[in-house]
């Protein structure tokens, strides 16, 4: 009997502690594989469990693992989808901690700062070398609001070796916990938004000043009649008056013209037309100006020359280079050559004169509105300064170039190229010169 029970009490001790050992050893093993284990799988933990007394706080730590796991992996493919997002924008943004070392930066933040190094880790300051950058992320977390600088940057450009842009800095501190008093900082690129602004000012002011001459010498004059005026006065001012009227009618035209060029590309009514005859009759139109001067046009024109486009503007483009030309060389003698060759799918068109010229100084200049090289001008010479601004235009919305070339005294050329339609016929009819040098338009 006593023999019986120390052999229960000897097997009921080996099986408790086979199980002490054996839910030991379970423990230890779910320990380590949960350690080492980066992503562990639950059916690798159950195996690897031999224990079987386990096997319910295994499958629970299964669960919480794959839990942990799956919410892990939301977040990281929630954080590649936002900085695939943040890579997307034009706009450089970074977010930086408290001690003001990056911890974002997307695509263009890198393109604008660059470095063999990462950007991740290092001071802001270390990484954009602009203090303003910095400074305005400081004041932002001093006001604990919303703050933006804008400012100039000189930059390499890889052809002149420095060009200027203009940016604006907006910080702001980060609402969100995970980056303690962190902040985001958001660097755009406004140089072309300065610059429109620019121009358009100074279109204003100049266009102001352009209209203001005539109509002040346009009332003057309606003052005066309303003082009472003798006859023969009266005579002497109404040629005056009509003169400086007309003058405001050009410039409004001018101006309507640009704004319609400017406004929508799809104003273009685009027909086929003939770009040589539409030469040809610019000239006919400026005949009595070339007979008065005595001026010389040698022609060097296609037959034909098959074009796609707005002939209306075509009109304006020739008239206003070729008028230029007169106008500017009002001496007798003066050489006009008007060329248009078709080469390579393309028109080029050369307006060469032999006159005064345009100082090189002045060249960068002319295709602004209201430029002109001698500004007093506008009492002596026809004209609004808006004539190169508008064929520049024009030419542009049939996807053409214009440049200009000159040696005062020697030879202006005015180069125009423009993509011929795509037609075999005018590929024919443009190469076809009929060699009208000197024929047909001469006149002296
Ligand atoms: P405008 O209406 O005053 O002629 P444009 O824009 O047509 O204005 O021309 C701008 C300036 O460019 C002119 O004022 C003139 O000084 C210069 N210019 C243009 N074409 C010529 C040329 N062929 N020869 C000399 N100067 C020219």
């Amino acid at each position: 009997m006593q023999t019986t029970l120390v052999a229960i009490f000897a097997l009921a001790s080996a099986f408790f502690a086979w199980r002490y050992f054996d839910t030991l050893r379970g423990v230890r093993e779910l320990t380590e594989m949960v350690r080492h284990s980066a992503n562990p799988k639950p059916g690798d933990m159950q195996s690897g469990t031999g224990s079987r007394s386990l096997s319910k706080l295994s499958r629970s730590l299964c669960d919480l693992v794959a839990e942990s796991t799956l919410t892990r992996d939301l977040e990281a493919s929630r954080r590649q989808f936002l900085e695939t997002l943040l890579d997307q924008i034009e706009d450089a943004l970074m977010i930086v901690d408290e001690a003001s070392e990056v911890r974002f930066s997307n695509c263009a933040a890198r393109l604008l700062f660059p470095s063999e190094m990462s950007q991740i880790g290092r001071p802001l300051i270390e990484v954009c070398f602009d203090h303003r950058i910095a400074e305005t992320v400081t004041l932002a977390r001093t006001l604990r609001s919303k703050t933006q600088e804008e400012f100039t940057r000189r930059m390499r450009a890889p052809s002149d070796g420095r060009i200027e842009r203009t940016y604006l800095v907006e910080a702001e501190p980060l609402s969100s916990r995970g980056i303690g008093n962190g902040a985001w900082v958001l660097i755009r690129d406004v140089t072309l938004q300065v610059e429109t602004e620019r121009v358009r000012q100074d279109f204003v002011a100049n266009a102001s000043h352009e209209l203001r001459t005539p109509l002040s010498i346009i009332s003057g004059y309606v003052e005066m009649m309303d003082d009472g005026m003798d006859k023969a006065t009266l005579r002497r001012c109404v040629p005056t008056m009509r003169k400086h009227t007309q003058r405001l009618g050009r410039i409004v035209e001018d101006m309507l013209t640009i704004s319609k060029l400017e406004s929508h590309e799809g104003n273009l009514n685009r027909e086929p037309f003939d770009l040589a005859a539409c030469l040809r009759d610019t000239l006919d139109h400026l005949h009595p100006i070339v007979e008065q001067q005595h001026a010389r046009i040698h022609l060097d024109l296609p037959v034909e020359a098959g074009m796609i486009g707005d002939r209306f503007y075509w009109d304006q483009v020739f008239f206003n280079l070729i008028e230029n030309a007169l106008k500017q060389n009002s001496e007798p003698g003066l050489n006009v050559t008007v060329r248009l060759v078709a080469e390579s799918g393309r028109y080029r068109i050369d307006i060469i004169d032999d006159g005064v010229g345009i100082p090189s100084a002045d060249l960068p200049h002319i295709f602004k509105r209201f430029y002109r090289v001698q500004k007093d001008h506008s009492q002596t010479i026809k004209g609004t300064g808006l004539g190169l601004s508008i064929v520049k235009r024009a030419v542009e919305a049939h996807y053409g170039t214009i440049k200009v070339r000159s040696r005062p005294g020697t030879e202006t050329v005015f180069t125009i190229e423009v993509p011929q339609p795509p037609s075999p016929k005018n590929l024919e009819t443009g190469t076809a010169s009929s060699g009208e040098e000197n024929a047909g338009q001469s006149s002296t």
